[in-house]
């Protein structure tokens, strides 16, 4: 990526010159050596790298709010700063992946693998010439809904709200974005663009119900966001075994038995011949990534290529994923979740932190419904506008593990809570 100021004696000049060069002698009216790298200037290098199924970030259909846009930053680039300084994305520093936060400095929380799951995203975008940008915006926002204690948290929730809308974090995030978050006196939510908006939200189709409406439900998801989910499946894949694998719960010899696991192996070893121990865990892990991201590409492609679309309208109106795997990784895909969920998921001592978890989440809704005094002034001002179950179930669902787990105390064991507001 060219960020800020690039030279014109380096391949980046050369860029600027001759891909945008129309742009950039617009606006630089001397011979100037350096050149600002402006928003024009993103826009024209997208016009010119991004495939014609890419979504170009001056082609997004907007903002609710119409804003003047940045001197230096695309759309997407804008979207992906204010996910990255939201209030909600820094608490998934202590949300739960699979463990507990608390259980372990090393193991992935809620941060960790939205970060890894960008970093994935990107690499598939980049060699399908989509836009990593918008990848970027929505790997980073595709779990902020999520409530604390991972999807346990989110089930006790949803069975709370059954008769008062459910609750879903894909849901749950667009919620986030558009109007819990707040940064502007004149309008609630983070004011992002359509495309990050609608990709948030639409995974399972068919998209019925009245989170769609305002967002074409008869269109299918642009492949920015089609990357991003399989990104999610990857980066958990492949960091999963790796936790599990680092807490002793699961070991070498039990992921023997994974098809995709042994070919991991084969090319870790084939890659670092003399590894051993930890250091071919880590490798084998790597090229568990490899393996997936490298079919994905390559499947991806000839799907692509295989089904006539070519633009992005086309994608649009493409009734199926067209990002996926070959149809032998996606059994071994397959394999492997059901593997972790076997093995991992269910081991009993994950299911005890679930076990914890769901009495605390539950006791938390109970007790803050029979006395919504306890809620704070912002939540009980949701509870006037759409109800008390919705603002408890927005209140629960913002907190991390921590602070789950020390209201939790301070409301249901006064007893070992300090007694001070
Ligand atoms: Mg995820």
């Amino acid at each position: 990526m060219l960020h800020g100021l690039v030279t014109s004696g380096t391949v980046a000049g050369a860029l600027s010159r001759t891909v945008m060069g129309a742009t950039l002698a617009s606006m630089s009216s001397t011979d100037d050596h350096y050149v600002l790298f402006t928003r024009e200037a993103c826009e024209a290098r997208e016009r010119q790298a991004l495939s014609s199924l890419g979504v170009l970030s001056a082609e997004s259909r907007g903002r609710a709010v119409v804003e003047e846009r940045d001197a230096l930053r695309t759309e997407f680039q804008r979207d992906r700063d204010r996910i990255l300084h939201s209030t909600a994305f820094r608490r998934l520093i202590g949300k739960t992946q699979v463990f507990i936060s608390d259980a372990g400095d090393h193991y992935r929380v809620r941060l960790t693998h939205s970060l890894e799951v960008s970093q994935i995203a990107r690499s598939i975008a980049r060699a399908l010439r989509l836009n990593e940008d918008l990848c970027e915006a929505l790997a980073l926002a595709h779990d902020l809904g999520h409530a604390p204690f991972g999807h346990v948290g989110g089930d006790v929730l949803d069975e709370l709200m059954r008769a008062h809308g459910g609750f879903e974090h894909n849901h749950q995030s667009l919620r986030l974005v558009e109007r819990l978050e707040v940064r502007s006196p004149g309008h609630a939510g983070l004011n992002l663009t359509y495309e990050v908006r609608e990709s948030i939200v639409k995974h399972k189709r068919p998209f019925t119900g009245p989170e769609y409406a305002a967002y074409n439900p008869q269109e299918g998801p642009c492949l920015e966001a089609q990357v991003v989910d399989f990104a999610d499946g990857i980066a958990y894949n492949s960091h999963d075994v790796d936790d599990a694998l680092r807490s002793g719960l699961l070991d070498e010899a039990a992921m023997s038995e994974v098809d995709l696991w042994r070919l991991a192996r084969e090319h870790a070893l084939a890659r670092s011949p003399g590894a051993a121990g930890r250091i071919l865990q880590h490798k084998t892990v790597a090229s568990l990534i490899t393996l997936q991201v490298s079919d994905l590409v390559h499947a991806t492609l000839a799907n692509l290529n295989a089904s006539g679309v070519r633009s992005l309208q086309d994608v649009r109106a493409h009734q199926n994923s067209l990002v996926g795997f070959s149809a032998e990784r996606a059994v071994q895909e397959k394999q492997l979740r059901a593997f972790l969920h076997r093995r991992f998921y269910t081991h009993y001592k994950v299911c005890r932190m679930r076990s914890r978890a769901r009495v605390i989440v539950a006791g938390l809704f109970q007790t803050l419904h029979e006395n919504p005094r306890l809620l704070p002034p912002r939540y009980q001002q949701i509870a006037a506008e759409e109800g008390l179950h919705r603002a408890i179930a927005d209140y629960i669902a913002g907190m991390t593990d921590r602070y789950a787990q020390k209201e939790y105390t301070l409301l249901l064991q006064p007893g070992q809570a300090s007694l001070e507001p």
